[in-house]
This record gives structure tokens, sequence and C-alpha cells, in this order.
């Protein structure tokens, strides 16, 4: 073989081989994004976004908010929905959150994990750990669908606030997902023994959640040993659902027998109305 026959047959080996290097990567993407459970997929997280400032997500604090994308539930209210798929092509790089953190160090309070659901990648635990070295106070925002996680990165947070969707019994009306309600139970519990600090929050929409429902779903987080307890009114914004959107208002959150009726419950309670 001469040696352009060689550069040849070399150039046509590459080829190959690059081929299949590509078909590999792309066997792998798919299973990273679809075929492995959360637990599998190997340290990733993935950013939907960032907030550089807020001083709503953690009250107090001035905060950075990071929204993991990914969600295993279907909440018809969601205003993030762009945040349900485990993937997304606009998403950020981690790397490029953790840059820009260090740069902020100084300069905010605190981080808070958003979502989506930021305990549905394992990598969130690498995360949390950076960020918390970079001597920021960490919260966490979460809707308990993995209590096993949670109680792995318990230690780890200052502030947790966890939305109660309804009832447990009935938690699958409101998240699409079936038997939602026992690990949302679970991550309660975990959250109330583990002395961090909290919030546990009820997003109101009439068309899933009743005013007369509302004065026993707190009785029933009340015995559990929730001190803390807000009820927050619907948005529509970012809303995917018409029909929900179209009918938002909860008017009755105003009623002041219904609050009558709840704050007693708890040491600090309030109503947060739609703007
Ligand atoms: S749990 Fe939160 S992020 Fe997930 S679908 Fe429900 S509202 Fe959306």
């Amino acid at each position: 073989m001469n040696a352009a026959s060689l550069k040849s047959s070399a150039r046509g080996l590459n080829t190959r081989s690059s081929r299949r290097e590509k078909t590999r990567r792309a066997a792998d993407v798919i299973a990273d994004n679809y075929l492995r459970p959360p637990a599998e997929r190997a340290g990733s997280l993935c950013i939907g976004g960032l907030t550089p400032l807020s001083l709503s997500d953690w009250p107090g604090q001035l905060a950075a908010v990071v929204f993991c994308q990914g969600c295993p539930w279907r909440c018809g209210y969601c205003h993030n929905p762009h945040l349900i798929p485990p993937r997304a092509a606009a998403s950020l790089e981690w790397d490029d959150v953790l840059a820009f953190l260090e740069r902020r160090r100084g300069l905010l309070d605190a981080v808070v994990f958003s979502g989506g659901e930021p305990l549905l990648h394992t990598g969130i635990t690498r995360a949390l750990h950076q960020v918390k070295s970079l001597g920021f106070k960490l919260g966490l925002h979460t809707a308990g669908a993995y209590p096993r996680r949670l109680a792995e990165l318990l230690p780890a947070v200052d502030w947790v606030a966890m939305d109660i969707k309804a009832p447990f019994a009935d938690y699958a009306a409101t998240t699409g997902a079936a038997d939602s309600g026992a690990p949302a139970l679970e991550s309660v519990r975990l959250i109330l023994a583990s002395g961090v600090a909290y919030e546990f929050r009820t997003t109101v929409h009439p068309d899933l959640l009743a005013e007369a429902a509302l004065p026993a779903l707190a009785g029933s987080l009340a015995q559990l040993g929730v001190r803390h307890y807000a009820l927050q009114e619907f948005r529509p914004q970012g809303c995917a659902s018409r029909e929900l959107a179209a009918s938002c208002t909860a008017p009755f959150l105003e009623n002041a027998t219904l609050s009558g009726a709840i704050a007693p419950l708890f040491d600090s309670f309030c109503v947060r109305r739609a703007e």
C-alpha cells in the first residue's frame, strides 16, 4: 500500500470511527434523557433558568434562584410547565451558573434551588455542596416527590419551602400522578423531624381545592406538627391550561372566617393573593 492509499484508508477509518462515536453519543443522550430513572442519571443537573436576585423566593433573604429542569408530576396549574421535561434545549450549564454565583459572593445572602423539582436529578447533591462551600445559605423549594433524596440533603439545607398540593389522599387529582400523596406526606414528616427552618404552602385554585376543604387540610397539617403555613392564590401567568387560567380567582381567601379558622392552628400563617 502506498502513502496515498494509506492516508485514504486512515481517513476512512477516522470517518467510520467518528460516525460510531456520534451514534454512541446520541444513544447516550437518548438513554440519559428518557430511559434511565432519575437515580441513575450520572450526576447530572439540568438548569432551566436563573433569577440573579429575588427578595420573595426566600422571604427576608437576598437570594439568587436556580430553576432546575424536570418534574415527575403534572399539576394542571403549574406556572412553569416549560420546566417539567427533564431536559431542555435552552438549558444552562451548571458550571456557568456556579461561575456566576462565585462572582456574587458577598452580594447575596442565599441561593434557592427551585424548579421543576430540584430533587429529580442526582446532580443536585454535588451542586448544593458546591454552593454551600461558596458561603451561601441554601434554600430549597420542593414538592416532596423524592423523600429519600430529601432526607440525604436536609442536613445541608438552611430553609425549605414545600408545596402541599391537597389532602394527601387526594393528591393525584392535582398532580396527575398516582400515589403522589405518600411521598409528599413522608417529606413533610422528614422536614419536621430535621429541625430545618421551613414553610409549607398550598396554592389555591378554586376548581382544584374548594374553600370548604381548606380548614380540614390545615387541621391535618397542624396535627402532623406543622407550625408555619401559607395559602397562596393561583397565578395564571405561564399556566398551560386555558380552563384553569380562565377561572382562577379565589376571593374566599379574603374571607376573615376562613383565616380566623386556620390562623390559630399555626405559629405563623399568611394568605398571599395573586398580584
Ligand atoms: S410539582 Fe411544581 S413544577 Fe411540578 S408540575 Fe406541579 S407545580 Fe409544576
